[in-house]
């Protein structure tokens, strides 16, 4: 490809690693003709399966839809743009191997959700509040409550300041 600094044709890879569980080839290239370093990401090209919307309807899987819901959920959370890019690898990776030509709205949900857990508590809980449209806070107190236990005080901590609603 051309060098997206300078467009010259030459480049080099200075480094090449598997990235989110081996599905992605991560090349570090350096450009020829200006020296400018960049990154490619190499994966396969896989049909995504198609979402079925609570009301029947289906869709097509919209994974700028997903990320900006990602995104809306770590704002000014200590995870790093990578991190969120490896989570949505891995999510569009567990879609496909589903082996399903649809999944549900809630199926892919579920998915973002254990995503999200893994990677930041406070994200996990903003996506859920308003995912699962919980029935009363005891509910989601509730959730809070079991993800407190899980970890340690300061999770608890954080759980108990949500749970107050601050
Ligand atoms: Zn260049």
């Amino acid at each position: 490809m051309y060098c997206p600094f300078c467009s010259a044709l030459e480049t080099k890879v200075i480094d090449s690693r598997l990235v989110s569980d081996g599905h992605q080839v991560r090349r570090r290239r350096e450009c020829l003709a200006c020296h400018e370093r960049y990154t490619t990401f190499e994966s396969a090209e896989l049909v995504m399966p198609r979402i079925i919307k609570r009301d029947g309807t289906r869709e097509p899987f919209n994974e700028e839809k997903m990320a900006s819901g990602l995104t809306r959920a770590l704002e000014k959370r200590p995870v790093s743009t990578e991190q969120v890019e490896l989570a949505i690898n891995k999510l569009k990776s567990q879609m496909r191997a589903t082996g399903e030509r649809e999944l549900t709205s809630e199926m892919l949900g579920n998915l973002i959700m254990a995503q999200l857990k893994e990677l930041d508590k406070v994200a996990y809980l903003r996506f859920a509040s308003v995912y699962l449209s919980f029935e009363d806070i005891s509910e989601f107190a509730d959730e809070i409550a079991r993800l407190g236990s899980e970890k340690n005080g300061k999770d608890k901590k954080i759980s108990k300041k949500l749970a107050q609603g601050n």
